[in-house]
Formats: structure tokens, sequence, C-alpha cells
């Protein structure tokens, strides 16, 4: 019998209820030191009291109004976005599959206002956009697209790190190149800073729209506001999701004028994109990102809990073939499956999150100490000492 929810999740046998900060606590009253953070949406750590407050203050207040009206919580939000990054203009979503979905319609409409027929989407192999008609189609790998064919069409893929391939695809036809700056899904995979600014001349001398997916890497993940901070170059379109709410549902598309307006009134809409609760904390968010500070602690605690990370590899180079990505978006490439490494994790109550290419995630939330981070090391140490005896 099918069970009442469907099964499209292998999930662990594990419920929390409750979490503070970098802890959650379950059902039996265990507490687990959570370096997920629900795949890098609690940003600012669980039932944050400013986030908490952002939120009760909203809903005794208004819900929801429709975007039938203005919503002010969210011009707020979308001020601070355009002051904070290259975009001039700002939609809400509730998730990043839908700004996924809006990122493919502007770019394709941006070409069809100006006569033009460029359609193609140029995106990458082990790249994940979401699960939507859209999203599956841009990542392309069969796990994802399998039995829900015909999938939209107007999508090529190309190996990640192909120069060659990129060059030769590349030319005045192409609507929009589609990128993570770093993988998520796909195993921690950072573009290095010269590629993502290869990538944007490349698209620059074919007029190409440059559309960067910072669904997972952005909101200070890697200890930039935005990933593609680092490499000094601006995309024209840029989906935003997951740490933007801090766990409360809310999403984003970010663009330049130039990009987003052939999207005039009726174009495109959402029934609860930008509603005032998402938005009432999704401004808290950026204020809390933006102050003064704050990414250089980001930058400053990823640093030594990288180090803490090299030596752990080295200590156990049998499990962890090494270290890789940027800030605190960090991934372990292991020579053991992630779901084991993941399952054992639990029995040392500690919880990572499994990816593509061999990998385990660690994205802490950003508001982690620094002696967490330290007792986060402890416990991976004990997670890999037990797969060793394991395995002996
Ligand atoms: C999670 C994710 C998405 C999809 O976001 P949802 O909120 O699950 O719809 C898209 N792109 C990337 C890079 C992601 O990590």
């Amino acid at each position: 019998m099918i069970p009442s929810i469907l099964p499209t999740y292998n999930r662990a046998p594990l419920a929390f209820t409750e979490g503070q900060g970098a802890w959650l606590t379950a059902e039996d009253g265990t507490r687990y030191l959570d370096l997920g953070a629900g795949i890098a949406v609690n940003a600012l750590g669980h039932a944050n009291p400013d986030l908490v407050a952002a939120l009760t203050e909203q809903a005794g207040r208004l819900w929801h109004t429709s975007n039938l009206y203005r919503i002010p919580a969210q011009q707020r939000l979308a001020d601070l976005l355009v002051e904070h990054t290259f975009a001039d203009t700002v939609f809400f979503t509730n998730s990043g599959t839908e700004a996924c979905e809006l990122a493919v319609k502007m770019a394709r409409k941006h070409w069809h206002d100006k006569g033009r027929d460029r359609t193609t989407i140029v995106a990458f192999g082990g790249s994940f956009h979401g699960r939507s008609a859209a999203g599956i189609a841009a990542a392309g790998s069969a796990k994802m697209t399998n039995g829900f064919g015909p999938l939209l069409p107007g999508f090529v893929q190309l190996p990640w790190g192909d120069h060659d391939a990129l060059r030769a695809t590349l030319d005045d036809t192409v609507a929009a190149v589609l990128i993570e700056p770093v993988q998520g899904e796909g195993g921690i995979r950072p573009l290095p800073d010269q590629c993502l600014k290869g990538l944007r001349d490349l698209c620059d001398t074919h007029g190409i729209l440059l559309i960067l997916d910072e669904v997972q890497c952005g909101m200070g993940r890697t200890g930039r506001l935005f990933a593609h901070e680092w490499a000094g170059i601006a995309p024209d379109i840029m989906m935003v999701a997951k740490g933007i709410g801090g766990g409360f549902p809310l999403g984003a598309v970010l663009a330049t004028e130039d990009a987003a307006s052939c999207m005039t009134a009726g174009t495109h809409g959402s029934t609860y994109g930008g509603n005032p609760l998402a938005c009432a904390v999704g401004a808290r968010v950026m204020e809390i990102m933006t102050a003064d500070g704050f990414l250089d602690d980001v930058r400053r605690k990823a640093a030594g809990f990288r180090q803490s990370l090299e030596g752990l590899a080295a200590a156990h180079p049998d499990i962890i073939d090494h270290v890789r990505g940027s800030g605190l978006m960090l991934g372990l490439k292991l020579h053991v499956a992630p779901a084991e490494f993941v399952a054992a994790g639990y029995a040392q109550y500690l919880l990572t999150v499994p990816a593509a290419d061999d990998v385990v995630r660690l994205l802490p939330p950003l508001t982690i100490t620094g002696d967490e981070l330290a007792e986060g090391i402890r416990r991976l140490d004990r997670t890999a000492a037990a797969l060793r005896r394991d395995a002996a």
C-alpha cells in the first residue's frame, strides 16, 4: 500500500522537534550537531531570535494580501537586494525551482522581444536547478528526467570544466548560459574564479545572457553575499532561494534592467511569491548578513574549519580523499559511499548531507561558533574512525 506521504524521499529514521542555533533535538531528546542546516537553508541557525521576532511581528499584523496590491515588506526586501547586488530588479518566488522557471522564461523573452530567434540555454553536467519541467530539462541527468518525457526542448548540457566544448557551443544563437558558481548537489564543485571570468567574457563576446544559480552557494555561504563576487564579475540574471528565507519558503530572481525589461505587466506572476511573512523574514536575513563584520566572521570561521578538515583528511586517508569547496560550503570527497558516511554520522549525533560524486556536504549555519565547528571536527573524526572499524 502506498504510504500516506508520497514516497519520493529516502528519509533517515530521525525526526526533530526543536532547534537552537546549530543544534537539533530529536523526538527522543537527544541533540544533534547540524552541519547540514536543512541543505543550506537555515543560514542563520535554528530558531534565530531575530528571525522569530520578524516573523511573529508580521504574523500578528497581516499574513497575505496578494500581488494585486503593493506589499511593503516585499518592497523593502527588493530594495535591500538591489542595494547590495548587481541587480536592478527582483521577482519573488517560493522556491529555487520557481526561480529557475522565471530565469528561463526571462532569457527567452528577452531575445523574443528583440526579434531574435535565440532560445537555447546551455547548462552543465552534474548541475541541479530544481525538479520542474524546466529544471530537469536544464540539468538533464537521466536520474531526474527518466520517465518524465517529453522534456522541455532547447537545453544543451556540456561537461563540467570542458572549455573546448564551451567555446565550440557558445555562439550568437545561444540565449543564455545557466551555471552554479559552486555545484551543490553535484558534489561541491567550485568553478574556479578564472573560469567564471572567462565564461563572462565568452558570453559578452556573443551577447549571451549569463544566468547564475546561486540557490545553494549564495546568501553568504561562500563568505561573500554571492559566490560570483569572488570572481569580480556579475551575471545578467541570478536565481536565489534556500538561505534567503532562513528556513521560511522564499526565492527570488535578480536581474539587470537590460535582461528583465521584457517582463512587463501580465507576463509572469505567483500567488504566494513575495508574501508579507516571507519578505519580513527575508529582509531581516539581508539586514543581518549585510551588517558590518558578518561575512568577515564567516570567512574567518571557514578558514579555520577548512584547515581542521584538511588535518582530518590527512588523518583518515583511507576514508577521505580530499576537502573541497568555498567558505562554509564544503565537501569531503570520500573513499566510502556518502550515504554510509552520513549514517555513521548519525551514530555520533552529527548531521551531514550526501551529494553526487562521492561527496558528503558540510553546510553549517553561518552563525555556528568556532567551538561548535571544533566539536564538528571531533564528531567527524569519530565518524571516520567508526567507518574504518566497520571496514576492518
Ligand atoms: C535546492 C536547489 C534548487 C532548487 O530549489 P528548491 O527550493 O528545492 O526548489 C535549485 N538550484 C540549486 C543550485 C539548488 O541547490
